[in-house]
């Protein structure tokens, strides 16, 4: 059987996509089948430590609903989590924690700095001896949410902006040989 006609289109989900045969053939690149997967099953770890965590909360109830973005269950182990949101101030004592958790989770795995103390220290604590001046001095951040605290719109944007990076991953380069 031949294939008659090509149709080849981007889509958000697939960034290649083609269609033989009047859509009864569809081919994609494996990477991005596997990306679009990923990308939409992305289970966080809550990390609160301080007042964003109620926006982040409030991200996650019935309201906002963070689950219609594929980020479906917020856990509490790393163990089923694929990425953290640490929402509010690390402090030294704390930030050996973060890594150990940080640590625990599966590659590959992401993290969210949700408000101004987990991005830079804060507004209130940033010369305080004990705080950390940034979540990224313990391990590496993905997205950066600012604000004080950020509204759960702007957490559901940094959801889909780290969609789009998961998107973008190239899970095979090498690995497959021609
Ligand atoms: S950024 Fe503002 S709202 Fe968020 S944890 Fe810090 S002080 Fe609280």
């Amino acid at each position: 059987m031949g294939i008659s006609s090509k149709k080849e289109f981007e889509t958000n989900d697939f960034p290649i996509l083609e269609q033989y045969g009047g859509g009864s053939i569809i081919l994609t690149q494996l990477d991005a089948l596997v990306n679009w997967a990923r990308s939409n099953s992305v289970w966080p770890l809550t990390f609160g430590t301080r007042c964003c965590a109620i926006e982040m909360m409030a991200t996650g109830a019935s309201r906002h609903d963070f689950a219609r973005f594929g980020y479906e269950v917020a856990r509490a182990t790393p163990r089923q989590a694929d990425m953290i949101i640490i929402s509010g101030s690390i402090n030294y004592k704390m930030a050996p924690v973060l890594k150990r958790l940080y640590d625990q989770i599966a590659d590959p795995k992401y993290v969210i700095a949700m408000g101004a103390c987990a991005v830079s220290g804060g507004p209130f604590y940033y010369n305080s001896y004990s705080i950390v001046k940034g979540a990224d001095h313990v391990i590496p951040v993905d997205i950066y949410v600012p604000g004080c605290p950020p509204r759960p719109e702007a957490l559901l944007f940094a959801f889909l902006q780290l969609q789009k990076k998961i998107k973008r991953e190239k899970n095979f380069k090498g690995m497959i040989k021609k």
